[in-house]
């Protein structure tokens, strides 16, 4: 018989956090034919030095549909205004349904120390949500999940209050070209505005062809500290020859809000990735499996 497909909810705060933070696991899962929806939780309309908010919402939006549509998944941009994500109620509301309705077996978001604060909102909000999503009186106008997906925190290098745990770690060199392919959508920000707050503006080529050259070498330069931020880790999962040479990786944090991940349920979650065993958690959160029968 053949397995059900998978299906990956990303709730990251802007329009191209998806893709730049999870487009490698992103693009395997649609290879595989599993479901992708990617939400940013913002308009996305900060994001620019020239053109005027009520404009750039128009873009990213536009452009982030077409980033989703490099792999096949939906891309949604919500309507909050960029920089102002808040873990409020009414938004808590909102990412519940969202998980409620789309049913996911895996959620990936922001840590919730994250430097920006729409990223640490969306972690925050996600983390509100994890729990909630099984409780039917809450939001009783959306039927609750029996279980938590699994929810895994997407790479950041933030050391406070402590350094990204890797519990996944996915060298993504074979897909660098599909990644490329997607943020070169975001071409407001990878074009203009990235640049422009970098101060290399004036190096971003006119020419097509030579944008998408320019484009890499910004992605690698990029992603290079990842990979050292986190080589002891890729050596420990991938030996010390290929381990020490990946260039492009992504890595996950396992949330200890959400559902328990086993062995089993990682490999079948992080598919070509290499997962650390479970780690001991002192808490558990309240499940149907191991609640049943017992005293509430
Ligand atoms: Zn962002």
């Amino acid at each position: 018989m053949a397995e059900e497909p998978l299906r990956l909810l990303i709730l990251g705060a802007h329009p191209d956090d998806a893709e730049y933070h999870a487009g490698g696991l992103a693009s395997i899962y649609r290879e595989l034919g599993h479901v992708v929806k990617m939400v940013s939780l913002t308009n996305g309309a900060a994001g620019h030095h020239q053109r005027p908010p009520a404009e750039m919402a128009v873009i990213r939006r536009r452009e982030a549909a077409a980033a989703g549509g490099v792999i096949g998944a939906t891309y949604q941009t919500w309507d909050i205004p960029d920089g102002e994500l808040m873990p409020t109620l009414e938004v808590r509301r909102r990412v519940i349904r969202e998980i409620r309705e789309f049913a996911p077996d895996l959620v990936l978001t922001h840590r919730s120390g994250d430097y920006h604060p729409d990223h640490r909102a969306a972690g925050q909000l996600v983390q509100d949500a994890s729990y909630l999503v099984t409780v039917p009186n809450f939001l009783p106008e959306v039927p609750a999940l029996f279980r938590d997906p699994v929810v895994a925190y997407m790479p950041d290098l933030f050391t406070r209050p402590y350094p990204m745990i890797a519990d996944v770690v996915l060298d993504v060199t074979d897909r660098v070209d599909t990644i490329l392919a997607m943020l070169a959508c975001q071409r407001s920000q990878v074009f203009e505005w990235l640049p422009y707050e970098e101060g290399i503006l004036e190096t971003v080529p006119e020419d097509e062809g030579e944008k998408l050259v320019w484009l890499r070498r910004w992605y690698r330069r990029h992603m290079l500290p990842r990979a050292e931020h986190f080589r002891q880790e890729l050596i420990a999962a991938y030996g010390q020859q290929r381990g020490r040479q990946i260039e492009f990786v992504e890595v996950y944090e396992l949330s200890d809000y959400a559902a328990a991940a086993d062995a089993a349920t990682r490999r079948r979650l992080f598919p070509g990735a290499k997962c650390r065993p479970p780690r001991q958690t002192a808490a558990a959160i309240p499940s149907h499996e191991t609640s049943l029968g017992g005293p509430s």
